[in-house]
């Protein structure tokens, strides 16, 4: 008899032929979420069983478990060698903190000598003689013990179920790269298309000395904050100066905004060839300021046309981002004061709805082709 920790996994069930390959990354990604840690996994049933570990590490290893996307809930239950006598002698013990209670047994093993129902009531009996004021309730009870008596010989008997994150496994859709700014929106935005199973290259742009190396150490921060959910991230640095310079020197005013998030997206484009990453993620919302008017979007979809730009937090209220934020801890480093290379050279009066046709004109007044290839010689890369 020994406890360990049974996971569950959601939508995995949809995938059909490919159910195999899911699996196998869901748990490549479950092995590296624990592996300083000294535990067993293996398969039982159609479940995964996390086993042998010291019994101090189970808390640290359920948070981490809780975390890992694909997986939609987990419980620690006792697992033994399925026996009538030895199953009635471990519920006869059991002490139960609540009013009302059931029993659900789940026979998958036919040769198992009691049917279901019989053997529910049974144990109900057996545990309500321990806990006199314990009330037995089919429905609406606070507590559920529940006996699985498995085909392979093994019984588990568990009562709470966890909640995990859900969502689809890390890296099953491929590479994306997410563009970190240091506010609470993008952390979030790479929170949430990593659990559909996108992972995560990270590129912030910097404009030294505009902006601090504190914001950039808090980016990094950031960075290192989603690493429970997104695993290890790769993040590039990009020196925006120069080319905000060029922007502020050789375009209109109003265009600056719209014209330096379009050079954005165009370096983002060739970082993502370097990466083989298929789109690139933005923390936009519609509405929010003037960059993220419908309009704006668009001109800012059109700067380049090889990869598509998801945008996971368009039509979410700011206080629902900050919830997520909350709930996945970015959201105390996310409020830090820091500058933006994007509130750099800011105008007065920026276009809220600038016509394509006229910031393409207003941007051929650059030569970006040359600031863009400086820029990409001049990446640095951490390793979050
Ligand atoms: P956030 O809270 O994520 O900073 P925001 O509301 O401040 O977003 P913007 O500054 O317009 O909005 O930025 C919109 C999106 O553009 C960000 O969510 C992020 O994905 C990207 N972005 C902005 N600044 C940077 C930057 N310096 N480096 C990389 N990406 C950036
Ligand atoms: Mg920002």
């Amino acid at each position: 008899m020994k406890r360990v920790i049974l996971l569950r996994f959601g939508e995995l069930y949809l995938k059909g032929k490919n159910r195999g390959y899911f699996e196998k990354v869901l748990m490549n990604n479950i092995k590296e979420s624990v592996k300083d840690m000294n535990c067993k996994f293996y398969r039982s049933t159609g479940r995964y069983i996390v086993s042998d570990y010291d019994e101090i590490d189970e808390i640290t290893i359920i948070d981490r478990l809780k975390k890992v996307f694909g997986l939609v809930s987990l419980s620690v239950a006792i697992e033994m060698d399925t026996n009538l006598n030895d199953i009635e002698n471990y519920i006869a013990n059991l002490k139960i903190n609540a009013k009302s209670f059931r029993v659900s047994v789940n026979r998958a093993d036919k040769s198992f000598p009691v049917q279901s129902n019989d053997f529910e009531k049974k144990l109900g009996a057996i545990i309500c003689r321990n806990n006199p004021n314990l009330k037995v309730k089919l429905k609406d009870f606070e507590k559920e013990i529940v006996v699985d008596i498995r085909e392979n010989g093994l019984t588990y008997i568990l009562s709470e179920k966890i909640a995990c994150v859900g969502g689809m496994p890390l890296g099953t859709a491929g590479k994306g790269l997410l563009l970190l700014s240091g506010g609470i929106d993008s952390p979030v935005a790479g929170y949430m298309i990593a659990k559909r199973g996108l992972s995560i290259v990270g590129l912030h742009f910097y404009s030294f000395p505009y902006t601090s190396e504190l914001a950039k150490q808090k980016v990094i921060s950031l960075a290192k904050l989603l690493t429970p959910y997104l695993g290890h991230i790769k993040l590039y640095m990009c020196p925006f100066t120069k080319i905000q310079e060029e922007i502020h020197k050789n375009c209109s005013p109003e265009f600056m905004i719209t014209i330096m998030r379009r050079i954005m997206m165009k370096i983002s484009a060739k970082v993502c060839e370097l990466e083989n990453c298929k789109a690139i993620i933005t923390g936009e919302n519609l509405g929010q300021v003037a960059s993220q008017t419908v309009e704006s979007l668009t001109s800012t979809n059109f700067s380049q046309t090889e990869f598509p730009i998801f945008r996971p937090l368009i039509a979410f209220d700011k206080k629902d981002i900050i919830e997520i934020a909350k709930q996945i801890n970015t959201y105390e480093t996310s409020i830090l004061p820091y500058e933006d290379c994007c509130t750099v050279f800011l105008p007065k009066n920026p276009v809220i709805k600038p016509k394509l046709d006229k910031v393409i004109r207003e941007e051929e007044k650059l030569n970006y082709t040359q600031l863009i290839d400086e820029a990409m010689k001049n990446l640095e890369i951490i390793y979050c």
